[in-house]
């Protein structure tokens, strides 16, 4: 049943960066309802946002007018198990599933794990909504794994004028190529087919390393597991490196992390304990160095295994603001050696790790991964310590080495220089202009980084 809330109060993003006063709340749970908010709010004049569980960092998803919340549409659509990969997917590929959009990203995992079922890879959290992480381009680490978006063979979506459409690589491609990482700008989606792989298990081992240890082998350092990443602390030689092995759903060959461990060193350690360190860091920011050294140096080394989700997944309760931008592959010693010559000279004031991953490309006509394998450099922020210096030395970094930034992370760029870095940005616009004429989803984000819609 459609509810609505006509006297909303404010919305914030999970980061609190983002606030905004939306005239109407309308939560619908079926593609007919979503149909008939978007009717009736063109009728009216009005703009429509569609809004996920409000993780991305960009003001994406705010609005003035109508926000339509899709989380109560969650759930499966439907299952089909394949005898063989279908044409362009994963050779594991083993069921497409149509997902409702507002299931989330842990809610999926769990119910598709109950079917034998899993996602191909994953990105550090599980609050999004489907529709959200893939509309902004969520990805996770592997060199040979794309974003989430590489893994949806197809899209309903309903679009401005209230028609409800599927599309596919096959089906309305052009449609499909732009609305897949789409920010909400083409239609409502209101659910995704995913190409699911059989469930499996992962070897975690993470072991703190030395930065200079990680450059000296950056060409090769994303091989040498299925999933590999690392966290370097600003102002330190250490990081933390993670390499995730994938195994068969049934092999026992590894230990579980003990109970008592995740608990000390993912809850306590990594949450409670880091919450007071970032706090301490943000009053005294003349203490980072020193708080990053312990940090640093807390890093042990461990090994486990557990279900994929499992090893993917972890808790982050110290609420951060971030910035992340995805860069060629080849540039990734570069770009990190320039990071620590910049961030070392300015000793800027930063507790929170840079994170780097790798992942390989897609097709998605606005996926950062778009005809291009990259590695994602991330940087974060305290959220009560000022991230502006930080965020534009970084950003500076990345620009020049044709940097995409990740739309649900901070940035600066507008349509003009993103017009520049996508080569079908035109055709992405051109779609735009064709579903969504009078601009019922549009809001200023839109407006500066997809530009106005020319019909
Ligand atoms: C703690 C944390 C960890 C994160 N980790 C990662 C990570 O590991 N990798 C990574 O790549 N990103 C990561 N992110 C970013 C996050 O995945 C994205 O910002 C994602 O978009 C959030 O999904 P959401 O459901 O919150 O969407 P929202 O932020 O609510 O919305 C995102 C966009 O999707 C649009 N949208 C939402 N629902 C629909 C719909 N049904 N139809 C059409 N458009 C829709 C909105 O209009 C908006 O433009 C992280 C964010 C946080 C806060």
């Amino acid at each position: 049943m459609l509810r609505m809330n006509d006297a909303p109060g404010s919305w914030s993003n999970w980061a609190g960066n983002v606030t905004c006063r939306p005239g109407r709340v309308e939560y619908a749970t079926t593609a007919i309802e979503v149909a008939d908010v978007l009717r009736r709010a063109r009728d009216a004049g009005r703009r429509v946002r569609p809004v996920g569980s409000g993780h991305s960092f960009t003001p994406c998803a705010e609005t003035d007018d109508v926000m339509l919340d899709v989380a109560a549409m969650t759930g499966l659509d439907g299952v089909e198990h394949l005898e063989a990969a279908p044409p362009g997917a994963r050779p594991e590929t083993c069921a497409r599933v149509w997902v409702r959009a507002g299931t989330t990203l842990g809610a999926l995992n769990s119910v598709l794990a109950s079917l034998g079922l899993a996602m191909p890879n994953l990105g550090d959290v599980d609050g999004q909504t489907l529709a959200g992480a893939v509309s902004t381009g969520t990805h996770g680490t592997g060199l040979h794994f794309t974003g989430l978006a590489g893994f949806v063979s197809a899209l309903r979506l309903v679009l401005a004028d209230g028609s409800l459409v599927e599309c596919s690589r096959e089906e309305q491609s052009d449609l499909f190529h732009a609305a897949l990482v789409g920010l909400g700008a083409f239609g409502v989606v209101v659910a995704l087919r995913v190409d699911c792989v059989p469930a499996f298990r992962m070897r975690a081992e993470e072991r703190p390393e030395s930065l200079d240890a990680v450059l000296d082998r950056i060409e090769t350092f994303p091989t040498e597991a299925d999933h590999v990443e690392f966290f370097w602390f600003p102002g330190t030689d250490r990081v933390a490196a993670k390499f995730n092995t994938r195994l068969a759903a049934d092999d026992d060959s590894g230990r579980p992390l003990p109970a008592w461990r995740r608990r000390l060193e993912d809850e306590l350690l990594s949450n409670d304990l880091y919450e007071g360190v970032n706090r301490l860091g943000a009053t005294m920011p003349r203490l980072v160095p020193a708080l990053n050294a312990i940090s640093a140096r807390s890093l042990s080394a461990r090994t486990y295994t557990a279900a994929s989700a499992d090893v993917f997944v972890s808790p982050r309760r110290v609420r951060f603001r971030e910035t992340e931008y995805a860069l060629p592959i080849e540039a990734a010693g570069e770009v990190v050696r320039e990071l620590r010559r910049e961030l070392d000279r300015r000793r800027m004031p930063v507790t929170f790790p840079l994170e780097v991953r790798f992942a390989g490309a897609d097709d998605a006509w606005l996926s950062t991964g778009f005809e291009r394998r990259n590695v994602y450099v991330a940087a974060h922020q305290y959220v009560r310590a000022d991230h502006r210096a930080y965020f534009e030395v970084v950003e500076d970094v990345f620009a020049a080495y044709e940097g995409r930034p990740h739309w649900g992370k901070m940035h600066r760029l507008d349509a003009a220089r993103l017009g520049e870095l996508y080569p079908r940005f035109a055709d992405a616009c051109r779609v735009r202009a064709q579903v969504d004429p009078d601009g019922l989803l549009r809001n200023p984000y839109l407006d500066r980084v997809l530009g106005p819609i020319d019909a």
